[in-house]
């Protein structure tokens, strides 16, 4: 329910790892289905069209970004970008008023990356999100045989204790140097080095859980922002949007791989701020992951709404509520028929709602950051001194922050410089300390 696109352009440890255990990877073939503000389906050919001029206007900006961050005002977001260049190709008669409009409307896909609007995401650290020049693959099933696979060595070796909540961690000073892990069932452990991989939303919310937390550390964990990124599927009975339909363009040998509708004007009652929808459609997939269920991406306030009002909700009523919000945007879709096209379940995701996700979904660089590259630095160095280091996504190489490949890069680099160090000299003379090791919490 968590993470399924993988960047296969370099090295990534998760792609060699869906390689070794037989995980499947999707490639996109980029089929999209476009439906305007006022719920019209638009073409396919101005709709595929508008999605690569976005995605061309993203590595322009990411261009930007890389050359010019020094000089880029912290005020300006990826939204002004996009906006000075349709401003531009619109006055030189390079793009018309109707294309204009299809590419500013679709620049909104933006949030589904990072978990909040185009118009908060910083132009002057968009080069942080280097991962858009990548080529990315799809999970079309789950992450179990990955994680069978890296658990194996810790679920054989290491003293894990599930279920257990970290609630501050100190670090004692007489005699000998020792980390102090204290958990929610009121147990107190001693160890010569503490990995902490708590998400950065929960790490904003109980800095003082680490109170000798070092200053630096403390305003990184505070200028870094936290995107709100959710997901609902919806199974049909059919994948009735593959279609052939007059104006659509899309054909039985052509699966439709993405579904964008623009800030809608039709559903005032359960959208009145607007907010654009985006899904892809597991039917694209091949056999036998091929599925009729469409995965929308909310992100921003929109995911905020939906977990909100979903929260506490089970069975029927929780159906009913997802129904209502989403039923303006599929029943929108080519041959939609009420009497046979009717969702059969809905699954939706509320990270929101979870304090152990950080009531969210991962790092992202919001529009006013001034020092995004050291922030990332200062929680990725953490407190050696202290023997306390920070892994996870937030804390990972520049090109893998906010993914599962960079939050497992993130802990093999801190692993390393842990059996680098050397055992720390105080706690070797006195080997009394109890739980004399390493622990990730
Ligand atoms: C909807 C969504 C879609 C995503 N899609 C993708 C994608 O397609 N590709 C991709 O690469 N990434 C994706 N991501 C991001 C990816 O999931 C994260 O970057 C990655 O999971 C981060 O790993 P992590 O180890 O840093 O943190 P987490 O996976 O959040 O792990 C942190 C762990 O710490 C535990 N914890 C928290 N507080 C405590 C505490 N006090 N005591 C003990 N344990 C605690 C939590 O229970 C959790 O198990 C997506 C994220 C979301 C939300």
């Amino acid at each position: 329910m968590g993470p399924q696109e993988v960047d296969i352009t370099g090295y990534n440890p998760i792609v060699e790892l869906a390689k070794e255990t037989g995980t499947p990877l999707h490639r996109w073939k980029g089929n999209t289905l476009l439906v305007d503000s006022d719920g019209n389906l638009v073409s396919s050919d101005e709709a595929n069209e508008a999605l690569k001029q976005v995605w061309d206007i993203l590595e322009k900006a990411i261009t930007h970004s890389t050359n010019h961050s020094e000089e880029i005002p912290s005020s300006a977001s990826l939204y002004n970008f996009f906006r000075d260049w349709c401003d531009r190709t619109l006055q030189s008669g390079e793009m018309t008023e109707r294309e204009v409009e299809l590419v500013l409307g679709m620049s909104q896909m933006w949030g589904a990356y990072v978990g909040d609007r185009v118009e908060r995401q910083s132009l002057k650290f968009f080069y942080l999100e280097d991962c858009i020049e990548g080529d990315d693959c799809f999970i079309p099933t789950s992450y179990e045989k990955i994680m069978a696979k890296v658990s194996a060595i810790p679920l054989e070796k290491a003293r894990i204790q599930l279920n257990t909540v970290m609630t501050s961690i100190e670090v004692r000073t007489s005699g000998a140097l020792q980390i102090c892990v204290t958990t929610s069932d009121g147990k107190v452990q001693y160890f010569d080095d503490v990995v902490v991989t708590t998400p950065l939303g929960w790490l904003k919310q109980h800095k003082k859980s680490i109170p000798q937390m070092h200053p630096r550390v403390v305003s990184a964990i505070d200028a870094m922002s936290y995107g709100r990124l959710e997901k609902i599927l919806i199974e049909f009975p059919t994948a009735f949007w593959e279609c052939v339909t007059a104006g659509s363009g899309t054909g039985p040998n052509e699966p439709v791989s993405f579904v964008h509708w623009l800030s809608p004007s039709y559903a005032a009652q359960t959208n009145p701020q607007r907010w654009r929808l985006e899904c892809v459609s597991f039917h694209a997939f091949a056999e036998p992951y091929r599925r009729n269920i469409l995965l929308f991406y909310t992100f921003g306030d929109c995911s905020t709404h939906i977990t909100t009002s979903v929260r506490g909700l089970h069975g029927e009523p929780r159906d009913r509520w997802l129904q209502q919000f989403f039923e303006p945007y599929y029943t929108r879709l080519p041959n939609y028929d009420a009497n046979t096209c009717a969702p059969l379940r809905f699954l939706a995701t509320e990270w929101c709602n979870d304090e152990f996700a950080g009531n969210g979904g991962y790092t992202n660089f919001r529009v006013g950051m001034a020092d995004a590259a050291q922030d990332v630095q200062a929680i990725r160095h953490g407190m050696p001194e202290q023997h306390i280091y920070f892994a996870g996504e937030h804390t990972a190489p520049f090109d893998g922050l906010g993914t599962v490949a960079g939050a497992y890069n993130s802990g093999e680099k801190v692993a390393r410089r842990i059996i680098e160090s050397g055992p720390p000299a105080e706690a070797m003379s006195d080997n009394s300390a109890e739980g004399s090791e390493a622990v990730a919490c």
